[in-house]
């Protein structure tokens, strides 16, 4: 079988990888589509030194073997936390924090190959309409529905969103679908264009500007600030610009440890709300429907990993 495999340092294509066997519990799946995820890139950086195997956890495959019927032969995506089952955590809802868990493409063999197991509780089939290209966007469209699941969304909500990247796009485009008002800043004012139909969009270097000459006032603050900038410089301006007893979404991950002045929260009485992975039914939901609108992704053979890995596309993926 082929696939993109990582040895703990680097990637390589191999044409040579035994083929997946599926158990009682899980489905073989041919995969179709798979997303490169930054995840996928800092994997290549060496966030995940101990795995060796295939890489990728973002996919729309058919299911060719699987105990469930109702699974085989159909075209499904899937959730990458695969937890032990039994513990605490997998008993009260919370399998993706499982200790013990499995991760596709993290710490166990993931979609950039021509087949991949995984548990059947974890696939869901695509709906009728939705094409392999677009299914493809379920994971990380579902990781930007996570907000709506972890915080209250009232009317007349005002929220911003730090960063103009792909998961901020996603979640200003979920906000607005809920009917918040959102401001999104960000550095690039080509990408801030694109998220004009859905939100108010300011350049990082006006906000700054403001903050240093007249500051924010309590009407300027926001009273949901999501942080999707990927870097430590947007938890910083969270805590800035966020209103007193208001809620900062952190979505953003990077490596290492950074310093921020925590009195903040307490003394302006903050909420600080991690969020990670979230729900997939109501992103399929969304992508079926054409309420969430996404750029096609660019498209790579597995042969082209490098161009996919080093691409600046919205999504870059690969067509098996
Ligand atoms: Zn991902
Ligand atoms: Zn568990």
């Amino acid at each position: 079988m082929k696939g993109i495999w990582f040895d703990g340092k680097k990637a390589s294509l191999r044409d040579d990888l035994p083929m997946p066997q599926a158990d009682e519990n899980h489905s073989l799946i041919r995969i179709l589509r798979a997303g490169v995820c930054s995840t996928d890139r800092e994997i290549l950086k060496g966030y995940r030194p101990d795995f060796r195997g295939v890489m990728g956890h973002e996919f729309v495959g058919i299911v060719e073997e699987s105990s469930d019927r109702n699974l085989t032969g159909r075209m499904v995506v899937g959730e990458l936390n695969e937890g032990c089952g039994h513990c605490i955590l997998c008993r009260t809802g919370r399998e993706k924090h499982c200790l013990s868990r499995k991760v596709i493409g993290m710490s166990k063999d993931g979609c950039f190959a021509e087949y991949m197991t995984l548990a059947n509780h974890l696939i869901h089939v695509v709906p009728e309409g939705l094409t392999p290209e677009k299914a493809v966007l379920t994971e990380p469209l579902a990781a930007a529905l996570e907000i709506p699941e972890r915080i209250h969304i009232t009317p007349g909500l005002h929220a911003a969103v730090i960063g103009d990247g792909r998961l901020a796009f996603m979640i200003t485009q979920v906000l607005h679908l809920s009917g918040t008002r959102v401001t999104v800043i960000g550095k690039h004012p080509d990408k801030l264009v694109t998220f004009s139909p859905y939100a108010d969009t300011v350049l990082l270097d006006d906000v700054m500007h403001k903050l240093s000459q007249e500051g924010f006032t309590a009407e300027d603050s926001f009273e949901v600030v999501v942080d999707a900038a990927g870097h430590p410089s947007g938890m910083e301006l969270a805590l800035q610009i966020v209103r007193r007893q208001g809620t900062i979404v952190l979505k953003s991950t990077y490596a290492g440890k950074h310093p921020f002045d925590l009195s903040l929260v307490s003394v302006n009485e903050l909420k600080i709300e991690g969020s990670r992975c979230g729900p997939f039914e109501p992103a399929l939901a969304l992508l079926t429907e054409g309420r969430i609108v996404l750029p096609e992704p660019e498209w790579h053979s597995l042969e082209d990993y490098e161009a996919a890995f080093s691409s600046k596309a919205f999504k870059a993926g690969f067509v098996l």
